[in-house]
């Protein structure tokens, strides 16, 4: 088998996924040099960091993390377009076993019960083919053994265009966004909370603040990245 793929290899080599350089054999999915060159947080080891700040009096959160800081037109950029319009699941996979990883490291792993994914709208689920955030999930949870419940959190539907609106009734439609889908399954539970990225925090505090109303024991955050 490793032969076929060498020798597949030898005439389609794969390609970094950032810069589009052949990979070496070492290499999986990005290069060492786009790797090194991606912008790290270090969240997992700062207990006190911008993503914990960033829903400071919004929702009670544990700890929150990330892998990296996503500018735009940087290479953060690229990845995670390829990872939602491009259909490269694997991206996603691979920075939540990054993730799964530190926090293992970081001694966090024992500190949460079950991984939840942030849902996606039914629509945009069906364009893209996955919902990025599960994805993430099971990388994680690949790494650390701690189950993903998926479908935990309902998304509800509104009709109505999100263009019109100011920010704060944006703001105040994605609180009320989600439901929790069955409140017994997350009572009492230390949750970890996961989503591709974080930007106002609006949605992380939409689905948090309906986990910890349905009695969620404590609320952590992880996302891959951090808007700037
Ligand atoms: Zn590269």
């Amino acid at each position: 088998m490793q032969l076929i793929k060498d020798f597949i290899n030898l005439f389609f080599p794969e390609v970094c996924c950032i810069c589009d350089k052949a990979l070496t054999l070492n290499e999986n999915l990005i290069c060492f040099r786009c790797r090194s060159e991606l912008p790290r947080t270090n969240f997992t080891s700062l207990y006190d960091n911008e993503l914990k700040s960033r829903l400071h009096g919004k929702i009670n959160i544990n700890f929150g993390t990330a892998i990296f800081y996503f500018y735009k037109s940087g290479i953060s950029q690229t990845l995670m377009h390829k990872f939602k319009y491009q259909n490269r699941p694997e991206i996603g996979r691979m920075a939540g076993q990054w993730l799964g990883s530190e926090m293992q490291e970081k001694g966090l792993v024992e500190r949460i019960d079950v991984i939840i994914p942030v849902p996606l709208h039914k629509r945009k689920e069906r364009k893209r083919g996955y919902n990025q955030s599960l994805i993430f999930a099971k990388g994680i949870s690949e790494v650390t053994q701690v189950p993903v419940m998926d479908k935990a959190i309902k998304r509800i539907e509104y009709g109505e265009s999100q263009t019109k609106k100011t920010r704060e009734q944006r703001w105040k439609v994605a609180q009320k966004a989600f439901s929790v889908s069955n409140p017994e399954n997350v009572k009492g539970k230390k949750i970890l909370l996961v989503d591709d990225v974080i930007t106002t925090g609006a949605t992380l505090e939409g689905c948090g603040l309906q986990l910890l109303n349905s009695g969620a024991a404590e609320l952590n955050i992880a996302t891959m990245a951090v808007a700037k």
